[in-house]
């Protein structure tokens, strides 16, 4: 019998069901996304606001306590930019590849490239009770694109805890070591162990 926690993922992004899952492995039991709950429009203006309209909207559809994250990059050079718009960088239906090339044209030529990966994650409960976590992950953007794995912006964001690679040159286990997403699940399981 499984005393884990059991949490409905609110994403169905396969790349980030397979890090969370990766992350929470073992200690919290992960359920998929219900197919029939629609997609939430992700406008609170905030990555918290985003992170809640997410759980909510999976919790108040399945009964059970579910557990949602939102990411941004932002980006020194840029004021912070794309920040809670980092999905949508390039237009409301850009690629990753899209994403990528805008930002590597935007900071084109300046040596300043620091940058953050910043993701809140957040647990709600069907009584309205909830648990947030956040996890950041210094870096810089790199000048060119750097390796084939991941996903989003992988390949052009180089982790400062790393060792000079880019995620997209990191095994799985290497990047949720120190990214951003897999120091906000490893605060979210501190957080949930009070409870
Ligand atoms: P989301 O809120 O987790 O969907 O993230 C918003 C956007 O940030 C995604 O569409 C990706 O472009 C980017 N992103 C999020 N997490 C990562 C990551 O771990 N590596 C690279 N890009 C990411």
């Amino acid at each position: 019998m499984s005393e884990l926690p059991r949490l409905v993922c609110a994403t169905a992004n396969p790349h980030k069901v397979a890090e969370i899952a990766d992350i929470l492995n073992g200690l919290v039991e992960l359920l998929p996304r219900p197919a029939d709950v629609p997609d939430v429009v992700e406008d609170a203006g905030t990555l918290e606001g985003n992170a809640r309209l997410k759980a909510t909207a999976v919790c108040a559809a399945t009964g059970m306590a579910a557990v949602s994250d939102d990411t941004g990059l932002f980006v020194d050079a840029l004021d912070g930019a794309p920040g809670v718009d980092t999905a949508y960088y390039a237009g409301p239906e850009a690629t990753y590849a899209e994403n990528r090339s805008k930002m590597l044209a935007a900071l084109d030529g300046n040596s300043e490239r620091s940058a953050s990966f910043r993701t809140v994650v957040m647990v709600v409960w069907p009584d309205g009770n909830e648990v947030v976590a956040t996890g950041v992950c210094h870096g810089t953007i790199a000048t060119a694109e750097m390796g084939t794995r991941g996903f989003g912006y992988d390949p052009i964001f180089i982790p400062n805890d790393g060792d000079g690679r880019s995620f997209s040159e990191m095994t799985d286990a290497e990047k949720n070591a120190i990214s951003h997403r897999g120091r906000a699940f490893a605060a979210l399981v501190t957080a949930l162990g009070g409870r």
